[in-house]
C-alpha cells in the first residue's frame, strides 16, 4: 500500500515531505528505533571499517574525530596512535552488545595468558583453541534456525575434541578469592546459553565448562583499556548442584537462570582435574546422565 501511494507520488512529481522528528535508523538492525541516538567509539583505522562493513551493512559513521589519539582502540583494545572516535546512530540493546564485544575480545585473550601460565595442557598432549570468537555482525544474522552452538574455547588431543568451555565475562570476581573487589552475590547464565552447552553436549559427547573472566576497564583518556583480573570454572554436575532458580533479567525480557558463586574453583584446580583423569571420569559420566542445568520457573 505504502509502496502504492510512493509510486504515485512519484508519477506526479511529488515527494512525502521529511518528517524533522522521525526516530533515527539504528545502524545495526537497520531500522528507526525510538531510542536510536549518536554512539561514541574510540577505534583504530581497521576496527571502524570492521565495524562499517560487518556490522553496520556497509554504513559509514555519521561522524568521524578530526583529531587523533594515543590510545587503546575499544574493540580490539591494541594500543595505536591514530585512534579517532568515531559516531553512529544506534539503538540501546546494539550499542551494549557492540560495547560488550570489545571486552569479550580482551576476555579472550586472558584465557589464552591463564592457560599458558597454570595449565600444563603441552604435557598432557591437550591444545586450546579458540572456537567461536567474539565477532561483529548484523542483528539477526544469527538466528535461532540456522545456528549451529559451538564452545567459545575447545580442547583438543591431536585432532579429537575432548572438551568444550563456555566463557562468560563480568566486570565481578565470582569468589572472594583470585580476583579484585566484592564478588558477585550470584552468578547469572541466561537460559539459552544454558541450552546452547545441552546442545554441544548432545552433539559431540564431551564434557563442557563454564568459565568466569573478571575483566575491568581502566583509563588511558579519553580511552579505556581492559584487564582480565581473575578466572575461575566449574564443571556442569557442580552447575547443576548449584542451581538455585529462574528469573527474567532486569531491564530484559529473556530468562536467565542464577547460581550459587560457591560452585567455582581457580585455574589451579583445573589444572589438577586434568593431571588427575577428570576429563576422562566426566566424559564416563556423560555417558550415564546429562546435567540438568536449569529448571524452568
Ligand atoms: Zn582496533
Ligand atoms: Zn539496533
Amino acid at each position: 500500500m505504502v509502496d502504492l501511494i510512493l509510486t504515485a507520488l512519484v508519477q506526479s512529481e511529488l515527494s512525502l515531505a521529511v518528517d524533522p522528528w522521525a526516530p533515527y535508523v539504528c545502524a545495526r538492525h537497520n531500522e528507526q528505533a525510538g531510542d536510536a541516538a549518536l554512539a561514541g567509539f574510540f577505534l583504530c583505522v581497521s576496527c571502524r571499517d570492521r565495524y562499517s562493513t560487518r556490522a553496520f551493512s556497509g554504513k559509514a559513521p555519521e561522524w568521524v574525530s578530526g583529531e587523533v589519539v594515543d590510545g587503546y582502540c575499544g574493540h580490539c583494545n591494541e594500543r595505536y596512535d591514530d585512534i579517532r572516535l568515531a559516531q553512529w546512530f544506534l539503538c540501546n540493546i546494539c550499542e551494549r552488545v557492540l560495547r560488550s564485544i570489545g571486552r569479550g575480545i580482551a576476555s579472550a585473550k586472558y584465557v589464552h595468558q591463564v592457560w599458558e601460565q597454570a595449565i600444563p595442557a603441552a604435557a598432557l598432549g591437550l591444545t586450546l583453541v579458540e572456537t567461536d570468537p567474539p565477532q561483529l555482525r548484523p542483528r539477526g544474522r544469527r538466528t535461532d534456525a540456522d545456528r549451529i552452538s559451538l564452545p567459545d574455547f575447545t580442547l583438543y588431543s591431536g585432532s579429537a575434541p575432548v572438551a568444550g568451555f563456555e566463557l562468560k565475562s563480568g566486570k565481578k570476581a565470582a569468589t572472594r578469592t583470585g580476583g579484585i573487589g566484592e564478588p558477585m552475590a550470584r552468578f547469572q547464565l541466561d537460559t539459552t546459553d544454558c541450552d546452547d552447552i545441552l546442545a554441544v553436549i548432545a552433539r559431540e559427547a564431551v564434557p563442557v565448562y563454564l568459565i568466569h573472566v573478571q575483566v575491568l576497564g581502566r583509563a588511558h583518556p579519553p580511552t579505556e583499556r581492559y584487564y582480565g583480573v581473575g578466572l575461575w570454572w566449574t564443571d556442569l554436575w557442580t552447575m547443576e548442584q548449584h542451581f538455585k532458580n529462574v528469573d527474567i533479567r532486569s531491564r530484559e525480557t529473556r530468562n536467565a537462570a542464577y547460581f550459587d558463586t560457591s560452585m567455582f574453583r581457580l585455574p589451579d584446580a583445573f589444572a589438577a582435574h586434568l593431571g588427575s583423569g577428570g576429563l576422562e571420569r566426566d566424559r564416563a559420566r556423560l555417558v550415564e546422565r546429562t546435567p540438568q542445568l536449569y529448571r524452568p520457573a
